[in-house]
């Protein structure tokens, strides 16, 4: 069965299943549709968040985005990341490349440029 996983405005409620939007269902099939372009995705949820933080204003900004882009998967993480955070049945596999992780080579005494001390970053998360 087709059933579609819709927020109902404005409870936000998933008019599928009931839950509270996005669903589980609807989790999967987003992940699903936008596979190859999580950007794209949390884009999307992001507009969506703005369109909920309208309707549900009880809610902290803080909850809102815990439950509408919380689920998704960071930014560069593919799902083999995902799997060892959270292991699928028979889990506990190491990623593959884990054993190409090896200590790099000393550079070569004396040669190399000058040090140069690294650009100071500003404070992080400004915007
Ligand atoms: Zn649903």
């Amino acid at each position: 069965m087709n059933v579609a996983h819709i927020p109902g405005r404005p409870t936000w409620l998933c008019t599928g299943c009931g839950d509270l939007w996005p669903c589980a269902a609807k989790r999967d099939q987003l992940l699903l549709e936008y596979a190859d372009s999580h950007a794209e995705l949390r884009t999307m949820m992001a507009l969506r968040v703005a369109d909920a933080a309208e309707d549900l204003r009880q809610l902290g900004a803080e909850q809102l985005w815990a439950r509408f882009l919380g689920w998704l998967p960071a930014p560069g993480q593919g799902p083999v990341i995902r799997w060892v955070a959270n292991p699928p049945l028979g889990g506990n596999r190491r990623p593959a490349n884990e054993a190409a992780v090896t200590t790099l080579p000393a550079p070569p005494a004396g040669s190399g440029p000058t040090r140069t001390p690294p650009p100071r970053r500003s404070r992080r998360g400004i915007r």
